[in-house]
């Protein structure tokens, strides 16, 4: 692993460092939910203010079409980085406005501000490279320095996370740092055997994933919305779960790869089938090819795995060397729906201390702290869900090649 560090910026007393964040934290009624990426910025924020830097920081939260959108503010992400950083953190109400202006020329040694929402700015995001580096020039003028530290977007091509970091000297922050120490374990020298468990709603983004790992890893464990497609793809009907149609052929590729390569790809036999999509729903668990043969029928709707997949996963991960786990079993924020992730939790949580069990995605990570596990039950849960993936996946990450990764 190698690629500029924070020390590569110098004597930082008195300079001013923009830093990119990943405070996308989830929300519900204005009242964050789950803090674990705020708590994970902290390590850099308070390297930069512990050496006088002036510090601005800069993030995501939700996908706002490009303007102001107030549920997608970043406010109540400041009161509480004020609270985790002990010191008050000045919020400007627009990024490169008015208001940001004002806030960084406020700043003084060891300050804090953080900006409005990135993606309430067109540039942020745009397919058009001038715009990108348009908004990143904007955003560089306010400093001396920029500092990458949001892992979740470093697979982002964006004016915040690439062009910025082109544009001012640029380090990578501990966080970075921290998360590739861990995947780098999984690529390079991962101990045998090597699980990876699959699950979430984001059916077509992991289905691609799947075939770079397959190759890597000695089991692939698929529960989540995605196991409807690998059912259809074995014949059997699946109600009105989630199913993309489209991958079908992906799958049977997949699986026929996996069989040929010796990879044991283990697929529910079980599900918990719903009358509907709620906590009120009827349920009934049934066998995993026969989902339209409750009383539900055709519009029966899978929202979890069954505990006799349950209890195969466990078994499974407890065997396993290394384990990297990314998306729910299940719909995991309702109480019905929510055995299958809780089973996969603390299979993990129990391997801790014997094996590495990587905990990655947001809602994976949302879910086992909803379930009360400290983060220190698990070997690393990590920070980004689609940036981890894509850097198993042995994808070039431009957020990382602008630090000079290699
Ligand atoms: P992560 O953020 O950990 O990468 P994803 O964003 O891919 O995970 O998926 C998380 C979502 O997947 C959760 O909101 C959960 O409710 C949903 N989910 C899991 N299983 C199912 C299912 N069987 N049907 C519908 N949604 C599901
Ligand atoms: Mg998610």
């Amino acid at each position: 692993m190698s690629f500029r560090t924070l020390e590569s910026l110098g004597d930082l007393r008195g300079k001013t460092v923009l830093v990119r964040c990943d405070l996308n934290v989830p929300l519900k009624d204005g009242t964050i939910t789950d803090d674990g990426r705020i708590r994970a910025s902290v390590p850099t924020l308070t390297a930069l203010t512990t050496s006088g830097a002036r510090v601005i920081v800069i993030s995501h939260l939700g996908r706002p079409d490009g303007a102001p959108d107030a549920k997608y503010s970043l406010a109540p992400v400041a009161t509480r980085l004020g609270e985790l950083l002990g010191t008050s953190v000045v919020f400007a109400s627009d990024t490169v406005g008015q208001s940001a202006d004002d806030a960084v020329a406020g700043l003084g040694d060891g300050d804090v501000v953080l900006l409005e929402n990135l993606r309430f700015n067109p540039g942020e995001t745009s397919k058009d490279d001038a715009e990108r580096r348009e908004f990143a020039g904007r955003l560089g003028r306010y400093a001396d320095a920029f500092v990458s530290d949001g892992f979740g977007v470093v697979h982002r091509k964006q004016a915040s996370v690439y062009e910025v970091a082109e544009l001012l000297p640029s380090a990578a922050g501990l966080l970075i740092q921290a998360e590739l120490e861990v995947l780098e374990r999984l690529t390079r020298t991962p101990e045998q055997p090597y699980t990876v468990v699959l699950g979430g709603s984001k059916v077509s983004d992991k289905l691609a994933v799947i075939g770079a790992l397959l190759p890597k890893v000695n089991t692939l464990l698929v529960g989540g919305g995605m196991v409807f497609t690998f059912l259809a793809a074995l014949g059997h009907t699946v109600g009105s779960s989630l199913l993309e149609t489209d991958q079908l052929d992906a799958v049977r590729g997949y699986l026929a790869q996996a069989e040929e390569l010796g990879v044991e790809i283990v697929l529910p036999t079980d599900i918990v089938v719903a009358s509907k999509f709620g906590a009120d729903a009827d349920f009934v668990t049934t066998a995993a090819d026969s989902i339209e043969e409750t009383a539900f029928g055709a519009s029966g709707l899978g929202l979890d795995i069954g505990p006799e997949t349950a209890a195969r996963f466990a078994e499974v991960i407890a065997a396993s060397k290394t384990v990297f786990w990314n998306g729910p079993m299940g719909v995991f924020e309702l109480e019905p729906f929510a055995a299958g992730t809780k089973a996969v939790a603390s299979a993990l949580a129990d391997i801790n201390g014997t094996a590495l069990g990587v905990v990655g995605g947001g809602d994976s990570a949302a879910a086992v702290r909803a379930f009360g596990f400290a983060d220190d039950r698990f070997g690393h849960i990590s920070t980004g869900g689609g940036a981890s993936l894509e850097f198993l996946e042995g994808k070039h990450l431009p957020g990382l090649e602008v630090l000079g990764w290699q």
